[in-house]
């Protein structure tokens, strides 16, 4: 099967043209065809002679995914996206005070089972390519007529979990001649594939890292996510402390609040002490509620209780703003609802 034009990186489309004996510029050329003009009939780029375009388009596909379904509030659009072989990925887009951002999906599902979440119910059914992801933005760029701002990668699926093809997209994404979005606009969010932990902190962007936390101690993180029987506490801190000496980069900690689950005063003092003069800040995250009917949304009260203890121990801590609550934003809600 040929490859989308739109996974490959400015370097890669290099090598081609130099492997088909043009000179390497043209990657620049299409590059702005295809990001900054936004023009996908290969026929219209008619800075590149009619013989390489008919090359190109012998050698490279260039699909789209489609924008099958919105949902929308104030802050918040919720899209979900059919691909080629029929299967539903979504991406949302917030509205924040700085400007537009993105959250968009990895896989197919997910395989790291995380008890509260969505997504995972829906085992993985295979990796995003990453023309797939390079898509969500530029359609939904199309649809607003803006340009985006921010990505996260914290949609459905585990990032880490198709690693190769998510360091490809942010290289293309964060191309001054892609779609120019700033490494530091850039987060990616792992349960806590340590191995790749260690492995991102050698990649040459200066993206941002989040880590999935969401608990204080062993026995409760085993009861909430698969990932931490095989990388555990101390393993995951481990590397989190080896990304921050070898990058010099604040690490965001991700603690979503399940109301009497994880969210108790022990919860933040325990808390306080496994993160003690590490470069982190964390991030508290109001439960979005699912069909996980055992899990709750923690209570304004009990957020602010424990905000107020991780400050008191001098953490840095945000909460959350909460986002499409009204609109099936947990991450998953909207693919499962088609799929069922
Ligand atoms: N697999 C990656 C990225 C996708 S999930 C990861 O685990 O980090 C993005 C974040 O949303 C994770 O912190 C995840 O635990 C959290 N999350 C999942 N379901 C949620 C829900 N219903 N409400 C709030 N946050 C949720």
């Amino acid at each position: 099967m040929k490859n989308n034009i739109m996974s490959k990186s400015r370097e890669q489309l290099e090598l081609y043209f130099l492997s088909i004996n043009e000179k390497k510029f043209k990657a620049l050329q299409v590059y702005e065809w295809l990001y900054q003009k936004k023009e996908f009939n290969v026929d219209d780029w008619s800075n590149i002679k009619k013989d390489i375009r008919e090359k190109i388009k012998e050698d490279y596909s260039l699909d789209f995914i489609k924008i099958v379904k919105k949902e929308e509030d104030n802050l918040t659009k919720k899209y979900l996206f059919e691909l080629s072989d029929s299967e539903f990925v979504e991406a949302v887009l917030m509205e924040h005070d700085y400007g537009l951002s993105i959250c968009v999906s990895s896989q197919v599902g997910c395989n790291m089972g995380c008890a509260f979440c969505e997504s995972g119910r829906l085992k993985k059914i295979r990796n995003l390519e990453t023309y797939e992801m390079v898509e969500q933005i530029l359609l939904i760029e199309q649809d607003i007529n803006k340009r985006i701002s921010s990505v996260v990668v914290m949609g459905i699926g585990e990032p880490f979990d198709n690693y190769d093809n998510v360091m490809n997209f942010i290289t293309i994404i964060n191309n001054s001649k892609g779609l120019a979005i700033g490494a530091r606009h850039i987060t990616v969010s792992t349960c806590g594939l340590v191995p790749k932990i260690y492995e991102f902190a050698k990649f040459p962007l200066q993206v941002n890292l989040a880590i999935s936390l969401h608990a204080s101690n062993n026995e409760l993180r085993n009861k909430l996510m698969n990932v931490n029987k095989v990388y555990s506490l101390d393993k995951l801190l481990t590397a989190i402390k080896d990304y921050i000496a070898q990058t010099n980069r604040r690490v965001t900690i991700e603690y979503v609040m399940l109301n009497l689950v994880n969210d108790n005063i022990e919860n933040a003092i325990e808390l306080s002490n496994l993160l003690k003069g590490l470069n982190v800040y964390v991030n508290l995250i109001p439960y979005n509620e699912t069909n996980h009917i055992e899990f709750k949304k923690s209570s304004k009260n009990r957020i602010m209780q424990f905000y107020d203890t991780l400050k008191k121990n001098n953490i840095n801590v945000t909460i959350r703003k909460e986002f499409g609550s009204n609109i099936s934003a947990a991450c998953g809600q909207l693919r499962s609802k088609e799929v069922r």
